[in-house]
């Protein structure tokens, strides 16, 4: 048995087998080929590898395991030999001079977003399954044994080097239980999106590829792995996670009451969600609303930007989902660790500090009209609160009002018809938090931002995991901030959320509600022990009139 000690993002704890994940970004490599003939050959190979293994795993799996877990072999091995897709990737190679493996995983990609895109949970889980596929194809190319993905039917901990929030984005499925990885820190978005997910992360372990297969504990509240635990600690683990149960089943007793403190101020839970697939957990642990929709975790995996009828038909369906309950999509916020592969960004010395969120938004007006139609449209389906980030000045948000009343403008003329959203913007720069007076003069609610607001106040990059011990969610500095944006909002009437990680660190419940903040967005998973506090706590704060 190995105990090794790591950093965590949350106290869960998870017990199951490693599955050692390669970074598919490592196998890729160019995107055209100077040969197409020596590719094609290449990929041949590699398809007959793939079907060869999957034969071997078909026989193995129904003899030692069941005939029902073999199907998924052989339903992969008919994905693979679908004349379709096998078509489309050899003509991107022939025709369009792509390399194996891009030619690989751009057809791959393609089918696996159709697929989840599809109304249908079973064929929308097959999506999963084209990823599976993908992947066999990618490593055969790479002459590497695709072990990870041979039981993804199982329940499983996945190891790897390190993983950027698009890859944590797909690694999405009911049988991941938590991530463990070399480099990440808690404040990365890789981290949040696990936050999100529910599961505990644990990072700054020195991994071992030989630990693939291997059974493991993630105690996420002593930041600790174990590997090959002995019985014992097994037993006593398991006995750990059953209590944890309770405890947590116990909690949901308090999913239907109000967030109101021992002395009467209320303040409003609302979840932050990542995908269409967490408005179902938020609704699961009482959310009031949707606090925070990161529109751009949507497809950040695509290789093209969504047209606007794709991106209204999923903001409708976030409002439909919703009912008639708060909901607040954040525009694009891509940039510094969030890249998508239909935005190519240029590399910069200092991303966290260069062109990302609203300054590619705004110095790509088409791009950016495109999401806001689909929000405009889709706001004429429920009360939608439009939400933009990385605020710095007055000009920012007239340009945007500007250009919402284009778009306005241009489906009028088109005669499609449209909503009136609610207008706010995230403080998440300590020059929004300066000029907060102003700004709440032009918007109709605040967010807070701690994560970026953390980062830019103290000077530090939040995905750094060297700065760690220097992150401090604490900070005079930071909650003096909060106060005055929340001040400086009140004055004019408008809420104030706060929707970054530090809304879910309990130790700092009581200085938000004694501020006076009128919301705050969690994780769903954070949301309930978040109202056991606030309904414990007595906050000595002054009757706020807008609620
Ligand atoms: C934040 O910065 O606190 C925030 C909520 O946005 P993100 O974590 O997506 O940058
Ligand atoms: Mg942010």
């Amino acid at each position: 048995m190995l105990t090794i000690t790591g950093q965590s993002i949350s106290s869960e704890l998870a017990i199951g087998t490693i599955r050692f994940y390669r970074h598919i970004k490592n196998i890729i490599g160019d995107t055209v080929a100077e040969d197409s003939q020596a590719e094609l050959i290449r990929y041949q190979s590699a398809y007959q590898t793939s079907m060869d293994q999957l034969e071997h795993l078909y026989h193995k799996t129904k003899l030692e395991i069941s005939a029902a877990e073999a199907d998924i072999f052989e339903m992969h091995r008919m994905l693979l030999a679908d004349s379709r897709f096998h078509h489309a990737i050899e003509q991107a190679i022939i025709k369009q001079s792509k390399t194996a493996e891009y030619a690989v995983y751009s057809v791959g990609q393609d089918l696996w977003e159709r697929f989840i895109a599809m109304e249908d949970p079973y064929l929308q889980a097959r999506g999963a399954d084209i990823q599976d596929v993908m992947n066999r194809l990618l490593y055969a190319l790479s002459g590497k044994k695709a072990s990870s993905f041979d039981h993804i039917s199982e329940p499983f901990i996945l190891m790897a080097q390190d993983l950027t929030p698009s890859e944590t984005v797909q690694m999405r499925s009911p049988n991941l239980l938590g991530f463990v990885t070399h480099q990440g820190s808690p404040y990365s978005h890789a981290a949040i999106l696990a936050k999100t997910m529910g599961v505990p992360a644990l990072m700054h372990i020195d991994i071992d590829e030989n630990w693939d297969g291997h059974l493991a504990i993630i105690d996420g509240e002593k930041q600790c792995l174990y590997i090959d635990p002995d019985e014992e600690l097994l037993r006593e683990y398991q006995t750990k996670q059953y209590s944890e149960q309770k405890k947590r089943e116990e909690l949901l007793a308090l999913r239907d009451l109000p967030a109101v403190t021992q002395d009467g101020h209320k303040v409003k839970l609302y979840a932050n969600a990542n995908s269409l697939t967490d408005l179902s957990a938020a609704a699961e642990n009482g959310a009031e609303g949707i606090g925070l929709f990161r529109s751009e975790f949507l497809y950040l995996n695509t290789y093209e930007y969504p047209d606007e009828e794709m991106q209204y038909e999923i903001y409708k369906k976030v409002l439909e989902q919703m009912k008639d309950k708060h909901v607040v999509i954040r525009t694009l916020d891509l940039g510094a660790d969030k890249k998508s592969p239909y935005l190519t960004l240029e590399p910069e010395e200092n991303p966290a500090l260069g062109y990302r969120a609203i300054r590619i938004c705004l110095s790509q007006p088409e791009l950016f009209k495109v999401q806001l139609r689909a929000l405009l449209r889709a706001a004429a389906h429920g009360k939608l609160h439009i939400m933009f980030p990385m605020i710095i000045s007055l000009w920012e948000i007239q340009s945007i009002k500007e250009l919402l009343e284009t778009c306005k403008k241009e489906l009028t003329e088109k005669g499609v018809p449209y909503g009136d959203p609610i207008i706010g913007i995230m403080i998440e720069t300590p020059a929004a938090a300066m000029i907060a007076d102003s700004l709440a003069k032009e918007v109709d609610f605040f967010s807070i931002g701690t994560n970026d607001l953390a980062q830019y106040t103290l000077a530090l990059d939040r995905n750094n995991a060297l700065l760690h011990t220097f992150y401090n969610p604490h900070h005079p500095a930071l909650i003096s901030m909060i106060e005055m944006t929340t001040q400086a909002a009140h004055r004019h009437n408008i809420p104030v959320c706060i929707c970054g990680e530090s809304g879910a660190d309990l130790t700092l419940t009581k200085t938000f509600l004694t501020i006076g903040v009128d919301s705050i967005s969690v994780a769903p998973g954070a949301l309930l022990p978040l109202k056991k506090t606030i309904r414990e706590t007595e906050s000595n704060c002054p009757r706020n009139e807008n609620q």
